[in-house]
């Protein structure tokens, strides 16, 4: 069994990232601007904000962090948005997910200039993805391609399932790993709470996506002998033996099915930092694109 090393993988990135940024300043062209909409105090969404601001320090972009209330309302919202699209200066815009219940995540997500729209979830870019035509590619499945990529994993002709069909992981996933690319170029099974035999469809997998946000979910007799298996779960459950009161458990049952895989992604240091460094790789295309 190896380990597919997302920490590793994503530092390559953002170091190459880094020198990239360091050209375009010799260039004397303009640094990539990354601009965060967080709002409320979700515990969780300011931890994902704070990673993704601190990325931009470490690669040497420039970073604004717009933080409002979650009384905020939908039109200021809204205006707050319009305001980063017609600024010059922002290269990319993230609204970090979830919104309250008030804001429709939908109209917010349709606000974004699509030339801005650096997650990859503008109707426009989730349309030219899914046609193969260059676009913003949600950051959770890019990452994992870079990923499949950064350790040459030669996925073409796998059977592949992915476990959750939302439209920021699951369904943008089977997309990418079904395309005529590589990595991809592989037969997908894309599974969900309706799916009848789950653990059938896991068994013949030659690699199986688990991003469907239950803890442990996938044991070892769901996984067959040789199987790669990526975990994009993360679930914060109290743990009274940790400083800050939480443990992150992936999706993936990873004592018992990690002996038996090829390769694993673990949890934490999987797939997480790889979300992080493709968002700082689409934020960059955005800006070079200029
Ligand atoms: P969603 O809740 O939006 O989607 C979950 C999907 O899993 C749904 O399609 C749902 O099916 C399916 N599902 C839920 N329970 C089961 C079950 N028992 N059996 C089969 N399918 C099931 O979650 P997200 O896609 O946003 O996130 C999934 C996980 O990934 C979460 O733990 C999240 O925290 C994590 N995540 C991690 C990231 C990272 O950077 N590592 C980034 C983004 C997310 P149905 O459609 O039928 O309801």
């Amino acid at each position: 069994m190896k380990i597919l090393d997302g920490k590793l993988a994503a530092e390559a990135i953002k170091e190459e990232l880094k020198l990239q940024v360091a050209e375009r300043v010799a260039e004397g062209k303009k640094v990539p601007h990354l601009a965060a909409i967080l709002v409320g105090n979700n515990g969780a969404s300011a931890t994902y904000v704070a990673a993704k601001v601190k990325a931009c320090e470490q690669t040497g972009f420039i970073s604004t962090l717009v933080r409002l209330e979650s009384s905020v309302t939908q039109h200021k919202l809204l205006e707050t948005i319009q305001s980063l699209n017609e600024d010059p200066d922002v290269d990319g815009i993230l609204v970090q997910l979830p919104l309250p219940a008030h804001i429709s995540e939908q109209d917010v997500i349709d606000a974004i200039d699509p030339q801005k729209d650096v997650d990859g979830f503008h109707p426009v870019n989730v349309g030219k993805m899914v046609q193969g035509a260059e676009s913003f590619v949600p950051a959770t499945p890019l990452g994992i391609m870079l990923l499949l990529s950064f350790y040459k994993i030669d996925t073409s002709g796998l059977d592949a399932v992915v476990i959750g069909r939302s439209n920021i992981v699951g369904r943008p996933m089977s997309v990418l790993l079904s395309a005529n690319t590589q990595p991809g170029n592989c037969t997908v099974t894309i599974c969900h709470s309706k799916t009848k035999a789950l653990a059938e469809h896991c068994k013949k997998a030659d690699l199986i996506v688990a991003a469907l946000g239950q803890p442990l979910f996938l044991t070892a007799d769901m996984v067959k002998e040789g199987a790669i298996v990526i975990d994009v779960g993360i679930t914060r459950v109290e743990d009274a033996t940790k400083k800050n009161g939480f443990k992150l458990l992936g999706d993936v049952d990873y004592a018992g099915v990690a002996p038996k895989c090829s390769w694993i992604t673990p949890v934490p240091g999987g797939v997480g930092p790889m979300t992080i460094a493709a968002l700082m790789k689409n934020t960059f295309l955005a800006c070079s694109r200029k």
